[in-house]
């Protein structure tokens, strides 16, 4: 097995050409998941009919799952409207992304799911460094605070040079 084909595995369905995977972290394990298997598995975060993330307050939480759709969001056909279920929960071949995408072409469904997986995972990954991040912060604040003073020492500095020069000049 090479790289390449490695990283384009599904941990969850098994998908072997993905045609992209993302980076998740479970109970320590880092698994990399199809875009339709991280959908499913983050179904709390975004509107399963357009697909938007985060979905808003005033909504629709299916029977099922956590899946939280959009009060306004028209019902799939198939989705029973009361009570309502989700499209992965109410259609058994539901897919929010295609399986073994060979064609690059992409329609605006599937678009819109690979944006919404890209927001996904990213909002996941920053969680995770969420602690990682505010040690960054505190670096980059003590760059920046280092900067200033340094800033500030060349400022007094060229402020005594110039005394002395004009000190030099009234000689
Ligand atoms: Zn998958
Ligand atoms: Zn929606
Ligand atoms: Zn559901």
């Amino acid at each position: 097995m090479n790289q390449e084909q490695n990283l384009r595995q599904c941990a969850a369905c098994g998908e072997q050409e993905a045609f992209f995977t993302y980076a998740v972290r479970k109970n320590k394990n880092l698994r990399r998941l199809c875009t339709d298997c991280l959908l499913r598995e983050h179904r709390n975060l975004f509107c399963p009919i357009c697909l938007d993330v985060p979905p808003p307050e005033e909504s629709i939480v299916c029977l099922n799952c956590p899946s939280i759709t959009h009060l306004d969001c028209p019902p799939r056909p198939s989705s029973s409207a009361s009570p309502f279920t989700c499209p992965p929960c109410s259609e058994p071949n539901f897919s929010f992304f295609p399986k073994s995408s060979h064609s690059t072409v992409l329609d605006q469904e599937s678009a819109d799911a690979l944006v919404a997986a890209a927001i996904i995972s990213a909002f996941l990954m920053n969680n995770e460094a969420a602690e990682l991040k505010k040690e960054a912060h505190k670096k980059i604040f003590a760059a920046k605070e280092a900067k200033r003073r340094a800033k500030e020492a060349l400022a007094n500095l060229q402020d005594l040079v110039l005394k002395q020069k004009s000190f030099g000049d009234e000689e």
